[in-house]
């Protein structure tokens, strides 16, 4: 077994972080430290021992850096720039991720556990995405002032006197709050879309893996956004909501858990501040018996072990047709008790030739810290008493089995057995539990996948394309994959909008929609004169 104390891998990583970015709050241009000077510890999944400590920052610091984004919202010049003026710049910091794909795959790795090659995706990933969100900047622009002349039914056309166009404006100041599953992507997901509309933000990082965020403030000094546009917070739920509940900003964009989702709304209601929430998930795979075996036990586990089964849209439910699943459940615990654990995420860089998306569950990795690794033990703890039957898995595994010792492993889990009202069947566990229920006909089928309160993603797999869309189409969620071989079950394309039925959210990202979250819409009544004998 290897030993645990400060690994080769992890030494790297550390010092990467001895970087002033990693080891300060950003606000108003400048590397700053917290007013109390406190600061938060942080661990390595893999073996529990100690990785960082970054900067706690609290409600004054937050209070410091929403003056900072006023200030720059006040004077105006970011918001009167054209937007892809803007997205000019925050393309220099999309291409700053881009060069440092490897560093930042290696402080994720560390931080979050993920193994090193899927890091690497995922960042790069962030990297081109917000190149798109910067090629929107002069899509926004020609929308500005765009005529009005289509109003749909019958008299909905403007009178023929008046000019009337529509304008997007930028919002204000803005906080943005953020998950640790993919925590460069989900921050980077924020910032771009709010910088390029115009607005000035504050981001506030997980505080349970959040350092590959703290990158961003570095990035936005080097790209030359004006100071206090983009200000970095660390901290915990005190920062978080104080950035709520500050009266100077308008809008929250939030991505974490459905509860506090519910508690940002809560804040934002007195002052009637937007929200954009990306929340919790419970999705469906949907699994017919007229679907290849091998193709359904495949996309089952990448669909719930896919970075440890901490994912949104994460498929923990599986709904599979009686016919298909006895064969399914047993080639379903042959596959997933060969897949190895992955006791060194940093330097689990390649494990052959597998193509990128079956390789994505070809380890298990540790879950992101102890209280999850907790909380996610008492749900299988209460599930066994329950009376829910474990068909593999349920626990810890013994280190010999993992090849280390201290970390935060889960075994992959399915269980069965459930009532549709278990705690199992309808509470995101996020970790590597699968939980399992059949059904009979098409009308059962969507009976299930709609069983629960949340609405991200479901799967249908079936090799009639017919019977496949008409339950597609009955899914109440916000991203639908429907397929017979299992490819692209959790692919985020860019250009695609998606987000939450029910608890799952509100509102919309990627997309140009996903752009127009982050604007006001105006209309511009010109009576009299026209827009073009304004603009002569
Ligand atoms: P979380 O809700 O515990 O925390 C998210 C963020 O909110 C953190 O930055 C935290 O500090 C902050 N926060 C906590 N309490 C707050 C409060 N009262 N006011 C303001 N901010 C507060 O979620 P998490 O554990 O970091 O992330 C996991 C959750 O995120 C899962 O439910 C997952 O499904 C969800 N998620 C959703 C998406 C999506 O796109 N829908 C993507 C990734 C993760």
């Amino acid at each position: 077994m290897k030993q645990n104390t400060n690994s080769k891998s992890l030494a790297n990583v550390k010092s990467h972080l001895v970087a002033e970015c990693f080891n300060k709050l950003f606000i108003g241009g400048q590397f700053v430290d917290p007013i109390d000077g406190e600061k938060i510890p942080t661990h390595y999944p893999a073996t529990g021992e100690h990785l960082h400590e970054f900067p706690w920052g609290k409600a004054k610091d937050i209070e410091a850096a929403v003056a900072a984004a006023e200030a720059a919202w006040k004077q105006g010049a970011w918001a009167s720039m054209a937007a892809a003026e803007r997205a000019e710049i925050v393309a220099r910091m999309a291409q700053g991720i881009e060069d440092n794909v490897e560093m930042l795959a290696e402080i994720e790795a560390a931080d979050v556990g993920k193994p090193f090659r899927q890091a690497a995706m995922a960042i790069g990933g962030a990297a081109s995405e917000g190149k798109y969100w910067c090629s929107l900047g002069a899509a926004l622009d020609a929308e500005q002032d765009a005529p009005v002349n289509s109003g749909g039914g019958e008299g909905g056309v403007p009178p023929a006197e008046w000019d009337v166009v529509y304008r997007r404006d930028p919002i204000g100041v803005i906080g943005l709050i953020s998950a640790w599953n993919y925590p460069l992507n989900v921050a980077f997901r924020k910032v771009a879309p709010a910088l390029i509309a115009g607005n000035c933000a504050i981001l506030k990082p997980s505080e349970i893996a959040g350092l590959s965020c703290m990158f961003i403030g570095k990035l936005a000094q080097d790209a030359g956004i004006p100071a206090g546009v983009l200000n970095v917070v660390t901290g915990d739920r005190e920062a978080g909501a104080a950035l709520a509940t500050s009266p100077s900003v308008s809008m929250i964009s939030f991505t974490g858990s459905t509860l506090t989702g519910s508690k940002i709304m809560e804040a934002c209601a007195p002052k009637l501040s937007q929200v954009a929430l990306e929340l919790g998930g419970k999705s469906a795979l949907v699994v017919f018996d007229d679907t290849d075996l091998d193709r359904a036990v495949e996309t089952t586990i990448k669909g719930f072990l896919t970075n440890g089964g901490q994912i949104c849209t994460a498929h923990t439910r599986l709904v599979v047709q009686e016919g298909l699943k006895a064969p399914l459940l047993n080639k379903l615990k042959e596959e997933l008790e060969k897949i190895p654990f992955c006791s060194d995420p940093i330097t689990e860089k390649d494990r052959g030739d597998r193509a990128w998306e079956a390789g994505m569950t070809d380890v298990v990795q540790p879950v992101v810290c102890e209280s999850q690794h907790k909380k996610i033990l008492e749900f299988l703890d209460e599930a066994k008493a329950e009376g829910v039957q474990i068909l593999t898995g349920g626990g810890v595994p013994d280190a010999a089995t993992v090849g280390i010792s201290g970390g935060y492993f889960i075994q992959p889990t399915v269980l069965t057995n459930m009532t549709r009202d278990a705690d199992v069947w309808q509470k995101e566990v996020f970790g590597p539990v699968l939980s399992v229920r059949s059904f009979s006909t098409e009308e059962e089928a969507v009976l299930e996948a709609n069983s629960t309160a949340f609405g991200l993603a479901s799967t249908v797999m079936s090799s009639d394309p017919a019977k496949a869309m008409r339950v597609a189409n009955r899914i109440r969620a916000g991203a639908v994959y429907v397929t017979s071989t299992g490819e692209g079950i959790l692919a985020e394309h860019p250009a695609v909008s998606r987000g939450g039925f029910g608890c799952s959210g509100v509102g919309r990202e990627l997309g140009i929609g996903g752009l127009h979250e982050y604007t006001e819409l105006k209309s511009v009544n010109y009576t009299g004169f026209s827009l073009a004998d304004a603009k002569k």
